[in-house]
């Protein structure tokens, strides 16, 4: 690898890990990103990239998911009090916290993004001296906010990235777009930042995720496993009657949602691969001895491709009208995510695969992983970019954890951020050797 870029990594490396440890103390969970963005805005006006902002790269009516307006005014308050940035705010408000980062050189050349993520998970941190976050002082102070997923890491990354791709900008040719999502979690942001257009330009798209149970040191060059989802809210509304005196006044909200449960539960099956589904939340009713007029409950589905999960999801809409019209009650359904299954495009997984070589810290490289790996939201990025002739891939870099994903107890080694930098960095720098074939 070229020493110029690793000494250059290993310079601003300690800066990066206070980047993580800040944005880590400061954990803001979706669409509510407002000090995190501020703060990464300002980093890469300074740095002399050109940016395009909230309402310009987040379509309002594709967000999903989206806290009530209440939530995002509190917050946003909450985001000044803790040091976001006023001259950059405003382009967030409301739940637009979503930045694209842009880098032309003067030479001609593909259009290259990246994209990270850099929302928190709805979840209280463990604090105990167990939890070197909680014992070294950047244990999240925002209660119910928990980065347990790492995309502080990936945030810092993407700063990581601008830093180096500017210091060697001579190198570069084309355009280099770096892509700093909001609400990943609940896959509820990236098909937004796709609807404002954001992914339309663009012949190479990386996006990357840190741990996932891959050992340090290895790299998943093309992620092949993420499993298509719906997410879905569903409220049952009946009447509410005497449960004693006039029970046949009563329309009952809660039997349906019950009755729901049990059904939805019975759906998966379908020949051409696996599927899910989860009620995970359901609740209902308001008194012993009335008869429930409403329920509520939270439900995702997910498929190995976007045809299964589709044909669950289609199935989950039957057996929830048809619990509906059972008990007399009227329904409804809000869908609060959803994601794609994506498949990377073979040669630029080959050329990812070449160009890692070069990253002394990567042992072991390997093409897919073999568990299915949850679902991620890049996927909707990843479709764009192929549909519009271009090439897509996935990422997963290796690391130690301290715990699993979306665990209290969840840390991550840094030094996989610095690994993460020079081999997406890499990438953006040797570009003219990708070959098609
Ligand atoms: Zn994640």
């Amino acid at each position: 690898m070229d020493h110029a870029v690793d000494d250059f990594v290993r310079e601003i490396t300690p800066r990066l890990q206070a980047w993580r440890r800040d944005l880590h103390k400061f954990a803001e969970s979706g669409w509510l990103e407002f000090r995190t963005a501020t703060l990464v805005a300002e980093e890469l006006h300074c740095l002399g990239y050109s940016l395009q902002l909230g309402k310009e790269v987040i379509d309002a009516e594709s967000r999903m998911g989206l806290p009530s307006a209440e939530v995002l005014a509190q917050q946003e308050q909450r985001a000044i009090e803790q040091g976001a940035l006023p001259q950059w705010l405003p382009h967030f408000s409301g739940g637009f916290c979503g930045i694209v980062a842009t880098l032309k050189t003067d030479r001609p050349g593909p259009v290259m993004a990246f994209r990270v993520d850099m929302d928190a998970l709805d979840m209280s941190e463990r604090l105990a001296q167990d939890h070197r976050p909680f014992a070294e002082g950047f244990a999240s102070c925002n209660v119910g906010m928990m980065h347990a997923c790492g995309h502080d890491g990936h945030t810092s990354i993407g700063i990581g990235m601008a830093h180096v791709l500017k210091q060697f900008e001579s190198r570069l040719c084309g355009t280099i777009k770096l892509i700093f999502q909001p609400a990943e979690e609940g896959t509820r942001g990236a098909k937004s930042m796709v609807a404002a257009g954001v992914l339309d330009d663009v012949d190479f798209f990386t996006a990357s995720h840190l741990g996932l149970g891959i050992p340090a040191g290895e790299l998943i060059c093309g992620c092949d496993s993420f499993l298509a989802t719906t997410k879905l809210d569903v409220t049952f509304r009946g009447v509410a009657s005497h449960a004693g005196a006039r029970p046949e006044e009563g329309k009952n909200a809660l039997l349906a949602a019950a009755q729901a449960t049990l059904a939805l539960h019975t759906l998966p099956q379908h020949s051409a691969g696996s599927s899910r589904i989860n009620v995970g939340v359901l609740q209902g009713g308001s008194g012993r001895n009335v008869v429930a007029d409403h329920a509520l409950m939270k439900v995702e589905t997910r498929g190995a491709t976007n045809e299964i999960n589709d044909f669950i999801y289609q199935q989950a809409l039957q057996v929830l009208a048809g619990a509906a019209t059972m008990y007399g009650v009227q329904h409804e359904v809000r869908l609060m995510g959803a994601a794609r299954s994506s498949q990377p495009t073979q040669p630029w997984v080959n050329y990812i695969r070449q160009q890692a070589r070069q990253i002394p810290e990567l042992t072991s490289l390997v093409d897919s992983k073999e568990q299915a790996a949850g679902s991620e939201d890049a996927t909707y990025m990843m479709e764009r970019v192929k549909e519009m002739g271009g090439q897509a891939s996935y990422l997963i870099f290796g690391t130690e954890l301290s715990a699993g994903h979306h665990n209290e107890k969840f840390d991550f080694n840094e030094e996989v951020i610095a690994i993460a930098v020079k081999t997406l960095v890499t990438l953006a720098c040797n570009i003219q050797h990708f070959r098609k074939e």
